[in-house]
């Protein structure tokens, strides 16, 4: 704001003003009044001066009257009426006849009734009076004890008299004086009074820009003193009031770390070219969904504060090693979600600087926390990038940290992935493999081919699995490797499973009532199977293809199985007792506990075809599918055998008693047409030749 309007607007110039005009008429005040008594000395004085003329002239005139030289008294009366100021002297006798001058005594004589002589002759003493600028004067003259005489003298008091003019300008100074005084008397005394306002302005203005901080130091009990100390406690509560509705706003109530909102908005702050560098990390919790289901919201809320602690306890550790180079930012921790949490690291230039909080983080998550009555052992992936190095805007950078933390939970968790560009070209090629699956599944572009599982001991088509494909427009034929894990990801998965497994119930419908006996096994991703809905979409599909129950397989991997062991009970327990079988598919890839997963109520194990390809060369594969074909079979489970290629395969597990075998050996997946052709050449040829003969043929 520019000086000027400033003063004008301020309350000092403003008083200062107001107060500048009452000292000018106070001023021109004191000058009338300076007039007015000087005007009033001068008439005094000339009145005293017309006074002492008068008994001065009775004096001078008194030796002739006593002596009745009347001739000397005119000559002394006309010498004293030449004195200057003296308009007229004359002389009168007791009797009030005028005696001097004598020239017109018989006017004079008829009586004199001036009150002056009348007064004087009364009192016997001087009396005077003052009219129209005349002092009229009237002085008894004694002679032997008694008045002989009376001098009348009148005087001109406007002799010598000042004009106004001449009075005023006279005593213009001290007007100038006095308002010379007044005003930086004034100005003294509203700067000392409106000191504390300026004091209580620039607080009020400071704690509108939002600094609370501030105090005023004014003292003492009067309004001033009362309207600062009412100020602080206006502050104070403000403050108290701020801090309440701002944690509210920024504060994670369950753990006590700052939330998202405080998180993104840090982020915005501070990930800018200008500001230093830093790190971001993505923690996600592995595994936490699970306790929080079986235990209970109150188990899963204690596992999250004590993981809230540990992270806390390493940043704080952590923040002096990045304190020079961030400046005065500071690091801030963050619950984002659920079990995600967000650390900000400014100061972390470097990769190898953040490793060892990563590693620290992932050692503190793992380390097991006592729940009522059980371990929970927990891990976490970590997602990080580094700004401005990966990202100069809160955005990009955000963008770029989740596809670390996507890439550190395909490598199936308990790992720390850094951000590198290949990683959003990978994410942009999924999204676009991910719309164009979902266009292709508007356009019904998904068809089902169905691959032969072959009877070992009766060498009879036993059934056959279900595998997906993509027939894209222009012909070419996509294999589920190369998207399945894109439909999952987008969850289209969901609907490509419903699909699947409504059309392979319809096939095996179709089969059994052309008299082919071809149950179906059909693939269930870990979406299908989280589905609340899993169950009744069996039945629903069972039911409107009419296909018995027991003519449907269904296949999970071991990880969908081990996910949630409970919930697999509950979801699979209704479809068993209805008669349909349950296999777990790629069979030794996933690294489950082998005595669980053995408890779980499965019927048949597919033994992954990495194990069944290597058989050959690698002793260790041969041993693991002998293994698990005895145990298989002690322990009451039917086994098939997938990727069989060779006769040297196939030779193998029927010596090891395998149930099925699957393989291109025997048959690729095929159109439906295909394989009922092969169904029916089979029943034909079964018709004509002993059903061993097949398995001895091959
Ligand atoms: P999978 O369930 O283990 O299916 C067996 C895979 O092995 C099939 O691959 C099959 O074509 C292939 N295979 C069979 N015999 C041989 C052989 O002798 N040699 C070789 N090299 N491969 C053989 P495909 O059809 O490409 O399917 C791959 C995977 O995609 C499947 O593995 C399954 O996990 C998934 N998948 C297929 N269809 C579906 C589906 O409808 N739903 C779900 N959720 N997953 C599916
Ligand atoms: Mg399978
Ligand atoms: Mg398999």
């Amino acid at each position: 704001m520019n000086l000027l309007p400033r003063i004008r607007s301020s309350l000092t110039f403003k008083a200062l003003v107001l107060y500048s005009l009452v000292a000018l008429l106070t001023s021109f005040g004191v000058v009338v009044f300076s007039v007015v008594i000087e005007r009033y000395d001068h008439e005094a004085h000339a009145q005293a001066q017309g006074l002492a003329l008068a008994n001065a002239s009775a004096a001078a005139l008194a030796p002739a009257l006593l002596k009745g030289d009347f001739a000397v008294a005119e000559l002394t009366r006309l010498r004293l009426t030449g004195q200057a100021g003296v308009i007229d002297i004359r002389v009168l006798g007791s009797d009030g006849a005028l005696l001097v001058p004598g020239s017109n005594k018989k006017q004079n004589r008829s009586g004199n009734t001036n009150p002056d002589f009348l007064r004087a002759l009364a009192v016997g003493r001087t009396s005077i009076r003052a009219k129209n600028g005349v002092l009229y004067s009237a002085v008894p003259v004694f002679g032997f004890g008694r008045l002989s005489a009376v001098v009348q003298h009148s005087y001109d008091l406007t002799l010598k008299k000042p004009s106004t003019f001449s009075l005023v300008i006279k005593n213009l100074w001290r007007g100038l004086v006095f308002f010379g005084l007044a005003v930086p008397a004034g100005l003294l005394i509203f700067i000392r009074l409106v000191a504390p306002l300026g004091a209580l302005n620039q607080a009020a203005a400071k704690a509108a820009t939002g600094d609370l901080s501030v105090r005023l130091t004014v003292k003492g009990d009067d309004e001033l003193g009362v309207l600062s100390s009412n100020f602080n406690t206006m502050l104070d509560r403000l403050k108290t009031n701020f801090d309440r509705t701002r944690w509210l706003a920024y504060g994670d109530s369950l753990t006590r770390l700052a939330n998202k909102t405080a998180f993104n908005e840090q982020l915005q702050k501070l990930v800018r070219l200008e500001r230093p560098p830093g790190a971001l990390l993505l923690i996600d919790l592995d595994g936490f969904k699970r306790f929080n289901d079986a235990y209970g919201q109150d188990e899963g809320d204690h596992i999250l504060t004590i993981i809230a602690q540990r992270l806390r306890k390493i940043v704080t550790a952590q923040t002096p090693k990045f304190a020079a180079a961030a400046g005065s930012a500071r690091p801030l921790l963050a619950r984002l979600s659920g079990d995600e949490f967000g650390i900000i690291v400014p100061g972390a230039r470097s990769a190898p600087e953040i490793q060892a909080m990563a590693t620290d983080i992932l050692d503190a998550v793992a380390v097991p926390i006592k729940l009522s009555g059980h371990n929970a052992s927990l891990s976490a992936r970590i997602g990080i990038a580094l700004y401005p190095h990966d990202a100069g805007d809160a955005r990009n950078l955000l963008t770029s940290v989740n596809f670390a933390i996507d890439e550190a939970k395909k490598a199936g968790g308990g790992v720390w992935r850094f951000f590198e560009p290949s990683m959003s070209q990978k994410a942009i090629r999924r999204m676009t493999l991910q719309n164009e699956l979902r266009q292709a599944m508007r356009e019904n572009e998904f068809v089902v081919h169905y691959q032969p599982k072959i009877d070992v001991r009766e060498g009879t088509i036993a059934g056959c699995e279900a595998l997906v494909r993509w027939q894209q427009p222009s012909g070419k034929l996509v294999a589920p490797g190369l998207f399945i894990e894109a439909a999952e990801e987008s969850g289209l998965i969901q609907e490509i499973g419903d699909f699947v497994l409504e059309e392979s119930c319809l096939a095996a419908a179709r089969w059994a009532k052309d008299g082919h006996s071809c149950g179906v096994a059909v693939n269930v991703s870990a979406l299908q199977f989280a589905s609340n809905d899993f169950t009744k979409t069996v039945f629903g599909a069972l039911k409107r293809a009419n296909l018995p129950p027991s003519q449907l397989e269904l296949e999970l991997t071991e990880s969908v199985a081990m996910t949630n062991p409970e919930r697999m009970l509950e979801q699979i327990g209704p479809l068993r007792k209805q008669g349909v079988r349950f296999a777990i598919d790629d069979f030794g890839t996933g690294h489950s506990s082998l005595a669980y997963l053995t408890r779980l109520p499965f019927d048949v194990f597919k033994i992954d075809q990495s194990f069944v390809q290597s058989m050959t060369e690698d002793k260790h594969a041969r041993v693991i599918v002998q293994t698990v074909l005895a145990m298989a079979e002690s322990l009451g489970y039917r086994t098939v055998a997938e990727g069989v290629e060779t006769r040297e395969h196939f030779a193998f597990l029927q010596l090891h008693c395998c149930d099925y075998v699957q393989g291109y050996y025997f048959a690729k997946p095929m159109p439906e047409a295909d394989l009922v052709s092969m169904l029916v050449a089979e029943k034909e040829n079964l018709a004509r030749t002993e059903p061993r003969a097949f398995a001895e043929a091959v």
